[in-house]
Formats: C-alpha cells, sequence, structure tokens
C-alpha cells in the first residue's frame, strides 16, 4: 500500500510551500487508496519549538488535509537514532569532529591562501577533513571532554556501497552523487542524528513507499540513497515538488509573514478554498511558482 507522508521542522509558522507539500503528499496517497502519515522533525534543539506544534495541526486542518495514525515525533525516537550511529561507528564509517565553524572557516582560508580550490558542495563549503587526519589515540581522549560531531566519513562509505541509484517521479533514474557533500554531520553536538540521518531511518522504519517534498531537498537525497544502502533500508520512490516563490523571486521561507498559514487563516480565508486552487495551479496574489 501506498504510504506518504508529510515531515515539517516546528522550527517556524508553515506557509504556502508547506501547504503544496502537504497537498501533494496527501492526494498522491488518497487518489492510491494509501496512507498519509505526520512527522514532527522537532530534534534541532536549537530552533525547534513545541509551541508551533499545535499550529501545525491546525493549519492542516484548516486546508482539509487528515493524516493516519498517531502523529511521529522524531524528539521520541533519540534511542533508534543512536542506534544507528553505533552501527556506522562499528563500521568505521564515521568519525568524530571538533571543529567549531570558526575552525572550519580557517582551516578554509589556509588551504585557499595556498592557492588550493574550496570546493563547495549543495550545501555550502565542504568540510576540509581535518579531524579525518586525528590519530585514533587523540580521537578518543577528546571526545571524553570536547563537544563534536560525527560525520561520515564519505570516500570510505561511497567505496562500500557501490554505484547507487534513485527514481525521481519528476526528473527519472538518478545515479547517486552523494560525494558533493563531503563529509556531511550525521550527529550534532546537540542531537544524536543530523536531518538526513533522522529522516533516512524514519522513512524506512515507517515503510514510507513515496517521499513527496520540495525540489530543495533533492541533493539531500543522494545522501538519504547512500545511508539506506549504509544501513540495509529500503529505497522509496521520490518526488521532488517544484517550489513557490514570493515576489522578490526567491523561495518562500520560514520568515515571510505574508505566506504563513496561520495569518492567512486568521485573515479568514477558507483553507479548504485555497488548498483545491492549489490542486489547479492557481496562486494567491504575490506568489509564483519558482523558475527551475
Ligand atoms: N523537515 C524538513 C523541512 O521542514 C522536511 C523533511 C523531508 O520532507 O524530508 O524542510
Amino acid at each position: 500500500m501506498m504510504r506518504t507522508r508529510f515531515a515539517p521542522s516546528p522550527n517556524g509558522r508553515l506557509h504556502l510551500g508547506h501547504a503544496y507539500a502537504a497537498i501533494c503528499a496527501h492526494d498522491l496517497a488518497r487518489e492510491q487508496g494509501g496512507e498519509f502519515y505526520l512527522r514532527i522533525e522537532d530534534i534541532d534543539g536549537t530552533r525547534s519549538r513545541p509551541e508551533l506544534v499545535q499550529a501545525i495541526f491546525d493549519d492542516l486542518g484548516w486546508l482539509g488535509l487528515e493524516w493516519d495514525g498517531p502523529v511521529v515525533f522524531q524528539s521520541e525516537r533519540l534511542v533508534r537514532y543512536n542506534d544507528a550511529l553505533q552501527k556506522l561507528r562499528d563500521n568505521g564509517l564515521v568519525y568524530p569532529c571538533f571543529c567549531t565553524r570558526r575552525d572550519i572557516a580557517q582551516a578554509q582560508a589556509l588551504r585557499a591562501d595556498a592557492g588550493n580550490r574550496v570546493e563547495k558542495g549543495p550545501d555550502g563549503d565542504i568540510y576540509p577533513g581535518t579531524c579525518q587526519k586525528l590519530g585514533r589515540h587523540a580521537a578518543i581522549s577528546r571526545q571524553k571532554n570536547e563537544p563534536h560531531v560525527w560525520r561520515l566519513d564519505m570516500a570510505k562509505a561511497v567505496k562500500i556501497a557501490g554505484p547507487l541509484c534513485w527514481n525521481d517521479r519528476n526528473a527519472g533514474e538518478q545515479r547517486a552523487v552523494p560525494d558533493c557533500f563531503g563529509d556531511v554531520v550525521l550527529a550534532r553536538k546537540d542531537a544524536p542524528a543530523s536531518y538526513h540521518l533522522a529522516a533516512t531511518l524514519d522513512d524506512a522504519h515507517e515503510n514510507m513507499t513515496h517521499i513527496v517534498r520540495g525540489m530543495d531537498l533533492f541533493a539531500s537525497t543522494h545522501i538519504h540513497r547512500l545511508l539506506q544502502a549504509l544501513l540495509d533500508l529500503p529505497t522509496p520512490q521520490y518526488w521532488h515538488h517544484r517550489l513557490l516563490a514570493g515576489r522578490d523571486g526567491k523561495k518562500l521561507s520560514k520568515s515571510l509573514g505574508s505566506a504563513a498559514l496561520s495569518n492567512l487563516r486568521d485573515s479568514g480565508l477558507d483553507g479548504r478554498g485555497l488548498a483545491e486552487a492549489l490542486r489547479n495551479n492557481q496562486l494567491p496574489a504575490g506568489i509564483f511558482w519558482l523558475e527551475p
């Protein structure tokens, strides 16, 4: 049976772009007699705001979207993320990294001064690999006292996994190219999992068959596909849908109050009518499709 999900992070109010994502995921499942789930991605300790969770429920209800089963909260899944991280640790696929942002910036600057190109990935500068060169003993002793993240040893992971593919409903068959991200963070200082690890594990655990989300997460899927291979998880189908933009031509962001669903809701707008309009590709004034 088809299973889809909407997985918002409660770090700001949902906007029209989220409404579109939720409608796409909801309708895809319902059209096939499948199930639609809601997952709250609330493990970003510094940005997550529990008071926004109720607003997410209210926004979805206002749009006329009903989800199946209990809501999943990532904050209740930390043990599972830790177990997966341990498996990667046992296989020597992650290493602790003690670098602060400043350390990384300095290392990049030194590289640039030495005439090396600072490589950029889809999420910004690629980590220069400083902590990968730490000896085993230094890494173990520093772990006890110093805050650290865990990074994937990308070169090793890609080698072990071999060639991988995934499929997107719009873009078709894709060869996974996670290497372009470099050594991504899989567990953070304040959370036992990054978005990549937590979302990949949850999607597998919840038996999601189709992952529907915006084009802005297209590149992340390369990492998710690699994690699936490393952790023996199934690979779902993907649908990265087009994004909505404001008058400035930039994709909608949580800071743009005009597109916040709660504001539209408070203004008395009919949410079901809005959902129907979005289904028919009719966008409210001042909102546009982001050009690919
Ligand atoms: N929590 C992510 C976000 O709000 C979406 C994750 C996903 O759909 O994979 O951007």
